[in-house]
């Protein structure tokens, strides 16, 4: 008897130890299962149309990029953007003594190509279109509502000419041609456009040289980068008015975007597009009409109608009290953008966060005895010659 209590003793603790190897897992995941999280950057309609968030500068690791083509793709889902267009550089900075550069970060031979001709690697040249191949994998792979276009950076010398993008091409390969004005033809001839990208770089002058006049007057550059990376070039705003160019504002990454605008408390660098709706042909429209504003470091710079317009559709403003003894009125300010507004009266400014609301009280003018209307300095616009636009506010919209 006392055998047979021990036998059972023994037995149960061997299943008990089996059930509990058992229940170790192989593999653990603290946190379950974690999809990436995309920041939502909402932003209101304007004049009937959507506006959208687009970076048209890109570079990958098929040029001297550090990111591939995938990865691009998702880091823009991932940051809130609806349009991109990745853009490789054409050729190296040898200009027109380099061939085009193979397309391709890995040799046959498995070692790294670095910024060199396809004729200095002896390899054939570069098959631009595989770069945009792979970016449409990963958007069929992901599902992902964004827009992908097709592009390239095109730079010659003399250094003067700087730097272009070309965008909404068909064939990328095709629009090479020794002779710049040749090739944005073509680039035009595919439905393309050209915009002219960081435009004080190695130029030292935002004026326009002799080169550039040729390419200017030909009706070849279709907009300008008011934006670059984390820089912005005030003398470009006029430009684009007067010459009615439209403007950009684009990332030129060639790291993480997470890297360079991670801590700076502001979203990547954008182009917004006033578009009827997230397609090729509308928002090429929108750039061909100038619907566009640029986005810098928390700054919106553009025209300054079409600023006006997506303030005022941005913030809600209504009189809320109205006190006749004390001669003044007071208004809510509520912000339905991911924008926030640096609204300035004199001294007084009024930081408008996103999705917050702020009660503003105004009196009455003291020379004419009327009533203040709701009217601010936006201290984080731009308009004309790098000036604070100041803008009234539409009342009980
Ligand atoms: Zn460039
Ligand atoms: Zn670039």
């Amino acid at each position: 008897m006392k055998k047979s209590i021990i036998f059972l003793l023994f037995a149960s603790l061997c299943i008990f130890n089996v059930d509990a190897q058992k229940k170790i897992p192989h593999t653990y995941r603290p946190m379950g299962v974690q999809p990436s999280h995309r920041t939502e950057i909402i932003l209101p309609q304007v004049n009937g149309y959507n506006v959208y968030k687009g970076d048209f500068h890109i570079h990958t690791s098929y040029s001297d990029g550090r990111v591939n083509p995938k990865g691009r793709v998702t880091e823009a889902w991932l940051d809130g953007l609806d349009v991109i267009a990745i853009t490789d550089h054409y050729e190296g900075t040898s200009g027109l003594k380099g061939a085009l550069k193979v397309a391709a970060p890995q040799s046959a031979d498995g070692k790294a190509m670095g910024y060199k001709s396809a004729k200095e690697l002896g390899v054939a040249p570069a098959d631009f279109n595989a770069i945009h191949k792979e970016a449409e994998w990963q958007l069929k792979r992901s599902g992902y509502p964004l827009l992908v276009i097709k592009g390239c950076e095109m730079a010659r010398e003399p250094k003067e000419y700087g730097h272009f993008n070309c965008l909404f091409l068909k064939d990328i390969n095709s629009v090479y041609d020794p002779d710049i004005a040749e090739a944005f033809k073509k680039v035009k001839k595919q439905g393309g456009i050209v915009i002219h990208n960081h435009p004080s770089y190695r130029r030292g002058t935002t004026d326009k040289s002799e080169s550039h006049k040729k390419l200017y007057d030909a009706g070849l550059i279709d907009g300008v980068e008011v934006a670059n990376g984390v820089n912005f070039y005030p003398h470009m705003i006029r430009r684009c008015v007067e010459e009615k160019l439209t403007m950009f504002g684009n990332t030129d990454e060639h790291g993480l975007t997470s890297a360079r605008f991670g801590s700076l408390n502001c979203f990547r660098t954008m182009t917004l597009i006033f578009a009827k709706n997230l397609t090729e042909k509308a928002i090429k429209d929108a750039i061909l009409k100038h619907r566009t504003l640029a986005y810098v470091c928390g700054y919106v710079a553009g025209e300054e109608k079409l600023l006006c317009d997506f303030l005022n559709a941005s913030v809600e403003c209504r009189k809320v009290k109205e006190d006749a003894k004390k001669g003044n009125r007071t208004f809510m300010l509520t912000n339905m953008s991911s924008i926030t507004y640096r609204l300035r009266r004199g001294k007084t400014v009024y930081e408008l966060e996103p999705f917050k609301s702020v009660m503003v009280t105004l009196g009455k003018d003291k020379k004419t005895g009327e009533y203040i209307p709701p009217r601010f300095r936006v201290d984080n616009m731009w308009h004309m010659d790098f000036k604070n636009p100041t803008f009234e506010l539409e009342l009980d919209k």
